[in-house]
């Protein structure tokens, strides 16, 4: 178990000047996309993907500040993988942590991918009205005998984890058999029991296997804040999406595993996954908020698509409209994606271990 997993919101000054930023816009995005919200499902029939369903995709953002070079990267490309497989595309705002969020920036980050051209094929999902949902996931585990109770504190975490070899706070489990009754806060924690290595195949990075158990342990499902975790959410909502593939960025590649194994517990389908490398700025850090990114408000779109899509891979077509260069874009993610099922790898950066954590905001 990460601290980053249960950090707390970032710096005041930060959050202050987004809050500023993502007000401005956020009274003429809040219009827009409330028209979008109430979009209807693409009347054109989406084609069966290969395996006979229905392909479903979805981008995936936490409203802790406005799209940035890095989250378009990811907006784009699981867009593109949805409209290479005729499938559909779905935008779920993953506003589960108010404490990190900030106000407006939801509904701007909505209104911005308008202005690339990226609609949701359905309605929006908001995870912050999903929470009924998650319990009954919770309920679930319980009634298995596969989530527990823990009031262990972080400095407890901490002093239990001291001496592992992994650079990490993960949870042991020492709450299994029952924890300390006096105490007034707890998590929920899912009990990790496998042995064997958890492996699945991702489009990029290929055969993938990680030890939940050992290498992760005993993760959060609720927090002591009574806040949902990341990894119950995302799972329960791929399968009420009825997700079939996950297009997302490198860093999320350590989550799949948990996740994975989360889906087994609950009797939730897999998706196929694939993670496409991040975007890092001068410094090599991965570009967010945290690191500055820039936000972007779809102003000079086609440019800004250009540079996602150069990031993927691919040469910039010079478009002179994102519809245009949309349509340049899915044939040739078709052709380089969907070829057989063969695993592309055009990258050597798709990191193929794990680095024991999680990244920030998610
Ligand atoms: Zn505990």
């Amino acid at each position: 178990m990460s601290a980053r997993q249960i950090a707390g919101p970032e710096p005041a000054d930060a959050t202050v000047d987004r809050t500023l930023e993502c007000a401005q816009a956020s009274a003429q995005a809040s219009a827009q996309s409330a028209a979008l919200t109430a979009t209807p499902a693409d009347a054109a029939a989406p084609q069966r993907a290969r395996n006979g369903t229905r392909y479903r995709g979805r981008f995936a953002p936490s409203p802790t500040g406005p799209l940035h070079a890095g989250s378009l990267v990811a907006a784009l490309a699981s867009w593109l993988d949805a409209r290479a497989h005729d499938g559909q595309w779905l935008i779920r705002i993953e506003d589960i942590d108010p404490p990190r969020e900030v106000a407006g920036c939801a509904h701007q980050i909505i209104a911005t991918l308008a202005r690339f051209g990226l609609h949701s094929d359905a309605p929006v999902l908001w995870q912050s009205e999903r929470g009924e949902h998650y319990a009954a996931a919770l309920d679930s585990l319980l009634e298995q005998g596969l989530a527990y109770r823990c009031t262990c504190s972080r400095r407890e975490v901490d002093e239990a984890a001291a001496g592992d070899r992994w650079p990490d706070r993960i949870y042991r489990g020492r709450c299994r058999n029952g924890c300390e009754p006096a105490r007034t806060t707890w998590s929920w924690r899912l009990r990790v029991d496998a042995t064997v290595p958890l492996a699945f195949t991702d489009r990029a990075a290929g055969e993938i296997e990680q030890d939940v158990a050992r290498d992760v342990g005993d993760f959060v499902l609720r927090r002591s804040d009574s806040l949902w975790a990341y990894q119950l959410a995302v799972v329960v909502d791929d399968a009420a999406q009825a997700i079939t593939d996950v297009v997302r960025g490198a860093d999320l590649l350590d989550n799949t595993a948990r996740q994975i194994y989360l889906q087994r517990s609950l009797a939730l389908a897999t998706p196929r996954y694939l993670h496409l490398p991040v975007v890092r700025n001068a410094s090599g850090e991965k570009l967010s908020k945290q690191t500055g990114a820039r936000p972007l408000r779809g102003d000079n779109a086609v440019a800004e698509l250009e540079q996602a899509w150069q990031h993927l891979g691919f040469a910039p077509p010079g478009a002179d409209a994102p519809a245009a260069f949309l349509r340049h874009a899915v044939p040739l993610w078709r052709e380089r994606w969907l070829r057989a099922d063969t695993i592309a790898a055009p990258w050597d950066s798709a990191a193929t271990s794990f680095p024991h954590e999680r990244p920030n905001g998610r």
